[in-house]
């Protein structure tokens, strides 16, 4: 596995594959890699004949009262994994060659970032939307693989690639989950053992909300019912909402034929748990 660190380097080696024709896939990623992040790098695998994952902790996606210090690092780790999964490329650039001073250019999506961890992190999307679109222009991939998991996300930059003409395919991964329902996310680490032990409830209400929507029950009497319930297991719920699974727009109740998600976020001590599901 190559390691790149600089853009120039970079792109003489994914020039000179791309010159022989293969077919690039990128893996965007924050490192403290988990099995869900390898999901990301088979599914690319499978997508195309080279396989770049970048680690990058992109400070542009960190309000000021965000820690990003506290954000965990394990460079050796994730290096012997990528490899392990079969990865060709660690795109692993420094702040200084990613951000390089006086840079005055940012890519904001509107509409579709506004709500939910838009309206609860401003700034936050800009900065993920920048990151990705560099990340798309200097490895120009031809795939990049997304986690279901971060589904806002996923919808944010699907709009920024085709809103900027970027040629490269969105590939969404399906959330890779513990035995008990709890998805993977690096931030689990922080869960104090009662916690972890309750962190799965997020999962189990959100399944009972879509069945109960999907059934036909009352989409907001049924999300006020769980997200109490939520809330007497020690959750503070930031957002659990109903969506256009495209658009992010609130929805009262499914309509056939229109994709739906529930998406939510909830405090669980000091650890912020993201979650959705499929509704129908
Ligand atoms: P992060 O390193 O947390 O920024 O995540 C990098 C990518 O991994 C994003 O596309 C996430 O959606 C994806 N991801 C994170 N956790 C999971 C998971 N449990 N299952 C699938 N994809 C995930």
């Amino acid at each position: 596995m190559l390691i790149h660190r600089d853009i120039p380097g970079l792109r003489a080696a994914l020039g000179a594959w791309g010159a022989r024709g293969a077919r690039i896939a990128l893996v965007p990623t924050m490192g403290a890699l988990h099995e869900g992040h390898l999901a990301l790098v088979a599914a690319a695998r499978t997508a195309a004949d080279v396989v770049v994952a970048s680690i990058f902790v992109n400070p542009t996606q960190f309000a000021p009262n965000e820690d990003l210090s506290r954000y965990p690092r394990d460079e050796a780790g994730d290096l012997a994994k990528l490899r392990a999964a079969g990865c060709d490329v660690a795109w692993m650039p420094t702040v200084e060659a990613m951000y390089p001073p006086g840079g005055a250019t940012f890519v904001e999506v509107s509409s579709v970032s506004e709500g939910f961890e838009g309206a609860v992190r401003p700034g936050h999307f800009r900065g993920v939307a920048t990151v990705c679109t560099k990340l798309f222009l200097q490895t120009g991939a031809d795939v990049a693989a997304f986690g279901e998991k971060d589904w806002q996300q996923l919808q944010v930059v699907r709009r920024a690639a085709r809103d900027l003409d970027i040629p490269i395919r969105i590939l969404a991964v399906p959330t890779v989950r513990e035995a008990d329902g709890l998805a993977l996310s690096s931030r689990n680490r922080f869960l104090a053992s009662d916690q972890r032990v309750r962190a799965p409830l997020l999962h189990a209400a959100l399944s009972r909300a879509a069945a109960a929507i999907a059934g036909g029950h009352d989409a907001a009497a049924t999300l006020t019912q769980e997200g109490a319930a939520l809330r007497r297991d020690g959750f503070a719920t930031d957002y659990l909402a109903l969506v256009d699974a495209e658009t992010m727009c609130p929805m009262e109740r499914a309509v056939s034929g229109r994709a739906l998600r529930i998406v939510a976020a909830a405090q669980l001590g000091s650890v912020r748990l993201l979650d959705n599901v499929a509704v129908g």
